[in-house]
């Protein structure tokens, strides 16, 4: 892995400095940094995804075949470096770095022309249907029925935790299509057009009040054969496939904005007279995180390597999430206790994008709940912690 700097990637650097100068809008500035959770609101990151594909970089990490940018590994890792610096709007996965990895891998030369241009142009905006009410970690369980009838399936069943449901157009989704012999053997993939009759969405609000989350229903859904990926039956190798990408999600990107965040309202709180960023107890807790997410970049920027290298994720992506989960709660367990006073107040209304009802306290403070509340769940999201260490367990230390 060569990840040393040449005076070409400085240009690059200087490049997309003076380019997100201009491109990240005083808005989508306002809508980054009001974002608390893995979700970036629609409104901003589309319109973010719109600026980038106009450049023709929606999609870094893909082949330039395909619509990716072509770029070394450093120039895409001084790209992130820089949207981060810049507080641009986060990118919304499932289209960009789930679906579209997955169906370059395993769609058919109709499905990749048909949807990767739209993945890119933001046309379509994709949502997971893989958890069910009875099917979590135990993920092969699920029920979600697809019968045969002529060149269509019909879906009956219920899917649950289905992220930003109310804003797809299409699910890429696992559905029972058998239920003969092993569960994971009688397990389809198929493409789901959310507006196709008797899909219904219904909200489930969470812990921070937001609604990212959704139950959504399929009564006899009328899904075409050609919208199969895979083998009729073998929708599991592609659902493992997915789930290397879905949990290789560079989190330390996320990891240093919210330690900037944190060392920023550290330099405005005063502890006896200084500021907090001058305290040993404070500055020893803050070099810890910061090491633990260098630890995480650098393992990320081994996955890139491999994928530059035409290679999968494989298992190391359940060892980062696992570890970029982690500490990301403790990331934000220091920021709720930096707030300090200012965490309490509730304040949904001054974390709006757009919207400019003063904040109680200083602004660098209202987001450290609503983080802390909504990031309980990244332990849970794209597959328990447990789960990702027994992958661990099991594929990479072959206990
Ligand atoms: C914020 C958020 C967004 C999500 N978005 C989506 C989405 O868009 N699409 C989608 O399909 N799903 C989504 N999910 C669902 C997510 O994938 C599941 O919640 C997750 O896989 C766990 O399943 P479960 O909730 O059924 O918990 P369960 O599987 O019931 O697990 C409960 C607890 O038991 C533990 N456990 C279970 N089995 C084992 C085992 N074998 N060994 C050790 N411990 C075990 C788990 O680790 C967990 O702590 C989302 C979840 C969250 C929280």
């Amino acid at each position: 892995m060569d990840m040393n700097l040449s005076a070409g990637d400085d240009a690059f650097r200087a490049d997309m400095r003076a380019f997100l100068a201009e491109a990240v809008t005083n808005d989508l500035k306002d809508a980054a940094r009001k974002r608390i959770s893995l979700w970036q609101d629609i409104d901003s990151a589309m319109e973010w995804q719109r600026i980038l594909h106009a450049k023709g970089w929606a999609a870094p990490d893909w082949p330039e075949e395909y619509g990716g940018t072509g770029w070394t590994l450093s120039q895409r890792h001084i790209f992130a470096q820089e949207c981060t610096r810049a507080e641009a709007p986060a990118l919304i996965p499932m289209s960009l770095r789930m679906c579209g990895p997955m169906l370059i891998g395993y769609g058919t030369d109709a499905q990749k022309a048909h949807y990767l241009p739209r993945i890119l142009s933001g046309e379509d905006i994709w949502c997971q249907g893989y958890s069910e009410p009875s099917a979590g970690s135990d993920l092969a369980s699920l029920a979600t029925s697809a019968v045969s009838d002529g060149d269509d399936y019909i879906v009956n069943g219920a899917k649950i935790w289905t992220s930003y449901a109310q804003y797809a157009n299409m699910m890429f989704a696992l559905v029972r299509t058998s239920t003969e012999g092993k569960k994971q053997e009688g397990i389809s993939f198929l493409l789901i057009d959310m507006k196709a009759p008797g899909v219904t969405v219904q909200p489930i609000i969470n812990i921070a009040s937001s609604h990212e989350l959704n139950h959504v229903f399929f009564e006899d859904v009328r899904v075409p054969k050609a919208n199969r990926v895979g083998d009729e039956n073998d929708g599991w190798s592609v659902a493992k496939y997915l789930l290397e990408f879905e949990r290789f999600a560079i989190g330390s990107v996320e990891l240093r904005r919210n330690l900037g965040r944190i060392e920023a309202l550290a330099k405005l709180t005063p502890v006896g007279g200084a500021p907090l960023t001058t305290e040993s107890g404070f500055r020893l807790r803050l070099a810890r995180l910061k090491i633990e997410t260098t630890a995480i970049e650098i393992s990320e920027q081994r996955v890139l390597a491999n994928l530059s290298a035409g290679k999968r994720p494989g298992p190391v992506s359940s060892m980062l999430k696992a570890a970029s989960s982690n500490v990301l709660q403790q990331v934000d367990t220091l920021g709720v206790e930096v707030a300090g006073y200012y965490a309490a107040p509730f304040q949904p209304e001054a974390l709006e994008p757009g919207v400019n009802t003063p904040p109680v306290g200083p602004e660098q403070a209202i987001s450290f709940v609503p983080m802390y509340l909504s990031n309980r769940a990244r332990t849970i999201a794209g597959g328990s912690a447990e789960i990702q260490r027994s992958i661990v367990a099991k594929v990479m230390l072959g206990l």
